[in-house]
């Protein structure tokens, strides 16, 4: 068969071409160096030179050729992976603004932050090139070894900072390796930054696939880990290619027998899996990402609960009754009032088995729509979800429970119209598991928008904040076997969703005093109401967006903001009309509506809009700080429909005998508008419910 070259690996070769060529140049000019330098009129030495940095979506090249004169006279930058109508369309605008700077230093390209620092970056480092300021030979292993023995970190750009790669090598091996990047982690999950970790040491090569949903964080790691490793010496063209050639592999047949396959390592899965093993069953979890976590790891609130002991402790006065109220008023009313009695009913349990695990949540606090402080959080003001997640994988391990990554679930199997076992499918394996009992905790459909559309027509080319595995899948693989849905165009829209990224700029921004305001500079709602509120508001506006406004005194004080200003989706102005200005907002008009808030916030009275919220301080503190927002696509309320058991309904009202479902695959907890502190709450409930009904179900 031919072997494909993709595009990607074609400009990989060109680089590489590139380097060589860059090599054989360089050395010459050693020799002839005065003599190069003296020839410079622009500040360069004559030639080409390329660089490379990460984008959005992938590597972005830069080649920059300089003239007899030592003036840049052609730049090129190609970045394939970059979304073509974003980052894509502002390649142009860069490289002719480097042209006619005759630097790398031109302005960032609006909405195009992570390609426009990308061209930056690699114009900057073939500039460098150009001034003889690199190009220090490398350093040469002894004889035919691959490595100089040795410790070297290696530093690259990623989604939110810096990435650093400490990389332990001996003569011929990569020994260890640790990855740092505490803003890469809140996004996607230390776990799944081991993985590539673990990934690169079993290929003993850089040359590997990047994770599913972290490109970026993975093109930081692997040019960290390339620089990393041409420190030691290594000469890269040496490593195997460990990448997916897309090329067919032989397909190998397994089968398994397990008490119960749970489908989904997100919350709602793996608190099955902990559970049902511990209560002495044997559990196959199925995940069809290269990691744990799915939405769960991006929760960032809380835990609702009620009666707990912490409320307790705390003299926090709530009851289960108050919790099951404020559920069906936040979901007006359309929830499953016997499932929403279960969640909070189970609720002050639920801390207490995560207390069990090694897993507290004693941090108490209000949230949007809860009568009392309900809301529980981990003691060091961690997201709540990748708090969890951690937690929950350490159990797994210590557990021994089998998970099987990269391999997903694609039939629920039948016999006698009973459960008999999964299907499921991985890159070389198709894999078939004999059960009698299957939990489904798939998540929801946030990420396919073929399903969106299907539901709600209206949501068309809505960004969504889901993670990539959030598919549906298992609202399908139900239905395939009969199920019945419920509430499955109820989806939740997140009002403060920047587009470029879909990165969820958090309600606390709101809370902690920010104000939204239009294309015309002026506020158009109490910021404060319900999600869904907002969202329409916002859609109601010049281009269906808005601009999240905030100071320097609400930087300092929430630490989630540090992230949008590393990323690079916010705006900074040292006044509010140089902050307008940027946005293309008339200064005066911003300024006023400023001055006007500033003014109700003293008065404590907001007599545009009713706000009463979010009102402790004002904003006067430069410089100032706007990002572009609209609503994204944030929870998909409906799904499969369960009893209070969580057993699958079928379409004709009967359970469907060993199948049960637990989280965001589930419809009627939430009703028509989730509350925040709700998602986790039902995950961890749910999920005990599925585990424990899945086991009464076998002992039946
Ligand atoms: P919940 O909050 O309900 O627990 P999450 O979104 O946290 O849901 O997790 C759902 C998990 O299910 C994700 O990790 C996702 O990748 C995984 N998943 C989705 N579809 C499949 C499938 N067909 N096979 C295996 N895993 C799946």
């Amino acid at each position: 068969m031919k072997k494909k070259i993709s595009p990607a690996w074609l400009l990989r070769g060109t680089f590489l071409v590139l380097t060589v060529v860059l090599g054989v140049f360089l050395a010459v000019r050693a020799v002839g160096n005065a003599a190069a330098r003296a020839n410079r009129e622009g500040g360069y030495a004559p030639g080409v030179y390329t660089a490379s940095a990460s984008g959005f979506g992938g590597v972005v090249d830069v080649t920059v050729t300089i003239g007899d004169k030592g003036g840049i006279t052609d730049v090129t930058a190609v970045g394939p992976d970059e979304t073509p109508d974003v980052g894509g369309a502002a390649i142009p605008t860069l490289v002719s603004q480097i042209l006619q700077r005759q630097s790398a230093d031109v302005d960032v390209v609006s909405g195009a932050t992570y390609t426009s620092n990308a061209v930056r970056e690699a114009a900057a480092a073939a500039l460098a090139q150009a001034s003889g300021e690199t190009g220090a030979a490398r350093p040469t292993p002894e004889g035919d070894n691959l490595f100089i023995p040795g410790t070297y970190v290696g530093v690259s750009k990623g989604f939110g900072g810096d990435v650093e790669v400490t990389v332990t090598v001996s003569e011929n091996a990569i020994e260890s390796i640790a990855i740092g990047g505490e803003h890469e982690t809140e996004n996607i999950g230390t776990f799944a930054v081991e993985m590539l970790g673990e990934r690169i040491l079993s290929a003993q090569s850089p040359k590997v696939d990047v994770l599913t949903g972290a490109t970026v964080t993975s093109n930081a790691i692997l040019r960290a880990l390339n620089d990393a490793l041409t420190q030691a010496g290594a000469d890269l063209k040496r490593f195997p290619d460990a990448t997916d050639s897309g090329e067919a592999v032989n397909r190998v047949a397994v089968n398994m027998d397990a008490d119960i396959v749970i489908i989904g390592a997100g919350g709602a899965g793996m608190t099955a899996a902990i559970d049902a093993t511990q209560a002495g069953k044997s559990v196959i979890l199925l995940e069809k990402m290269p990691y744990a976590g799915g939405n769960t790891t991006k929760a960032t609130g809380g835990m609702n609960a009620a009666e707990t002991h912490y409320q307790a402790e705390q003299g926090i006065e709530d009851s289960v009754e108050q919790f099951v109220e404020d559920t069906m008023k936040g979901g007006h009313d359309l929830n499953n009032r016997d499932l929403v009695t279960v969640m909070a009913q189970n609720s002050a349990a639920a801390i207490d088995w995560l207390d069990s695990i090694g897993a507290p949540l004693p941090k108490v606090s209000f949230s949007g729509g809860a009568t009392n402080k309900r809301i529980h959080a981990p003691e060091d003001g961690s997201g709540v979800g990748a708090y969890l997640v951690t937690a929950f994988r350490r159990n797994l391990d210590e557990l021994g429970v089998t998970v099987l990554y990269d391999t997903c679930a694609t039939d629920i199997l039948t016999e006698n119209g009973a459960v008999s076992g999964v299907k499921a499918q991985s890159k070389t394996q198709d894999v078939t598991i004999t059960t009698r009992a299957v939990i489904l905790a798939t998540g929801g459909f946030g990420n396919n928008e073929d399903m969106i559309v299907r539901y709600r027509p209206d949501l068309k080319g809505t960004v969504t904040t889901s993670a990539p595995g959030i598919t549906g899948d298992g609202i399908v693989m139900a239905q395939a076997i009969g199920a019945d849905l419920v509430d499955i165009e109820q989806i939740q829209l997140h009002p403060t969703v920047e587009q470029a990224t879909s990165m969820l700029i958090t309600e606390s921004v709101r809370g902690d005093g920010a104000i939204l305001v239009n294309q015309e500079g002026k506020r158009f709602t109490n910021e404060l109401l319900t999600r869904d509120v907002v969202s329409a508001a916002e859609l109601e506006q010049t281009g269906s967006y808005a601009y999240i406004i905030f100071d320097q005194r609400l930087r300092e004080g929430l630490k989630a903001t540090e992230k949008y200003i590393s990323t690079g989706i916010t705006v900074q102005g040292d006044t509010i009309e140089d902050l307008a200005a940027q946005l293309d907002i008339d200064p005066a008009t911003l300024a006023q509506t400023l001055a006007d808030w500033n003014g109700y916030v003293a008065a404590q009275e907001d007599p545009d809009f009713g706000r009463t919220t979010g009102m402790e301080a004002d904003l006067s503190q430069a410089p100032y700080y706007a990002i572009k927002i609209a609503p994204g696509i944030h929870h998909t309320m409906g799904g499969v429909k369960i009893d209070t058991q969580a057993r699958v309904i079928d379409t004709q009202g009967n359970p469907i005998p060993g199948l049960f479902a637990a989280g965001e695959v589930t419809g009627g907890v939430h009703g028509g508008n989730r509350i925040g502190g709700n998602a986790v709450a039902d995950i961890v409930v749910f999920g005990k419910v599925a585990a424990q009904s899945a086991i009464a179900y076998l002992a039946q």
